[in-house]
């Protein structure tokens, strides 16, 4: 099949290249993002293949139809950039790699917590001035601390596990109960009663209408002096705005982020060099408790592997007629989990 491949990174080459060996598909790598305006690069391609600042919107999704287009290929979990609705509409099928590197964003999360804490980030920096003073860098144990984890799916759960390992006690926040979390120890809880008792909050829940800004002005207020906040999900889950507020006034202790709500105009490029015109994300890069990644939590080997694979398996299954477990459909008034058939 002739694959037109959208926002292409030479590791993604690499890894799709490998992957295709046996399949032998026509793939053709593109290196701007699929948007409106470049959608008609795709014309004649029966599939393509995205990534996470795609934007498969309904006019984008016209025109890749009007080319023949059949098939969308998510080289990721989450699928808020893609209109299902408009997909469904047109008979583009859409399909998804749900699990390929729940250990890896879970692990970052992690890495995240623990450079906050221990003021890694900074301590790198002053051993290499020759700078060797403690002060400023005081930490806090993790044992015994409270973990609140909103949305405790496959990251979630990981997340749990590893938390617990470390000694702290697990809250959670699901609108669907994970067994094996509450076997860990996990307590599930309403929303409040997590934001009250939490040291540590870390957000796993996709974005959808319900989760957009769940992190606001009201939520941070519900929370414990000096709390540190996690985001590796998606940034439009925090109002990035009411986290500066928050910061100022030091209700929030630390902030570790590897996902930005704006961070589609800046991620994934090397800006070096360039004025950033983003004053809000400026803003909160010059706090000395944040700590900012872009959007790497995924970016391990093994996901990397697992993507291309399962993008290719994801695809012979439409190709071939098959029904395919990581196909995304369109169901109206149904919760996020009910979308995956
Ligand atoms: P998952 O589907 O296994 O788990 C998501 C959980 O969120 C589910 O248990 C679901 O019931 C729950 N949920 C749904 N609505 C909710 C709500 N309103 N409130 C609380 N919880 C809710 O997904 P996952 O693989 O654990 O991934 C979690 C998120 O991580 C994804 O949505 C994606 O946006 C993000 N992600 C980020 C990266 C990265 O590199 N930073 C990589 C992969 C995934």
């Amino acid at each position: 099949m002739k694959i037109a491949v959208f926002s292409t990174k030479a590791y993604d080459r690499q890894f799709l290249e490998a992957a295709n060996s046996p399949a032998q598909h026509e793939l053709v790598f593109f290196e701007p993002r699929l948007s409106r305006n470049t959608a008609i690069l795709a014309a004649g391609f029966p599939a393509v293949c995205v990534f996470v600042h795609d934007l498969v919107d309904a006019p984008t999704l016209k025109i890749l139809a009007s080319g023949g287009t059949r098939l969308i290929a998510l080289r990721c979990a989450g699928f808020n950039n893609v209109d299902l609705q408009a997909a469904a509409d047109l008979g583009i099928k859409v399909v998804r790699v749900p699990a390929y590197s729940p250990y890896g964003v879970a692990e970052h999360a992690v890495g995240l917590i623990l450079s906050l804490n221990r003021k890694i980030h900074h301590a790198f920096n002053r051993v290499r001035e020759s700078n060797f003073s403690l002060t400023g860098l005081l930490g806090f144990n993790l044992n015994g601390r409270t973990v609140g984890i909103i949305g405790t799916g496959k990251i979630g759960l990981i997340l749990g596990q590893i938390m617990k390992g470390f000694g702290c006690k697990i809250l959670a926040y699901d609108v669907y109960r994970n067994a094996e979390l509450e076997q860990l120890g996990g307590k599930y809880v309403e929303l409040p009663e997590l934001f009250a008792n939490s040291d540590i909050i870390s957000l796993h829940c996709p974005l959808m209408p319900e989760t957009h800004h769940l992190i606001n002005a009201e939520s941070i207020a519900q929370m414990k002096p000096k709390v540190m906040l996690i985001n590796t999900s998606r940034g439009a889950l925090i109002d990035t705005q009411a986290v500066i507020e928050g910061l100022k006034s030091r209700k929030i202790g630390f902030l570790g982020v590897d996902v930005y709500e704006q961070e589609s105009d800046l991620f994934f490029e090397d800006l070096s060099g360039e004025i950033i015109q983003d004053d809000v994300f400026q803003r909160l890069t010059t706090f000395p408790n944040v700590l900012v990644t872009g959007h790497q939590a995924f970016f391990t080997e093994e996901a990397l592997h697992n993507i291309a694979e399962t993008t290719f398996a994801n695809i012979a299954d439409v190709e071939q007629g098959r029904s395919c477990p990581n196909e995304l459909i369109y169901q109206p008034e149904v919760a996020d989990k009910a979308l995956v058939s």
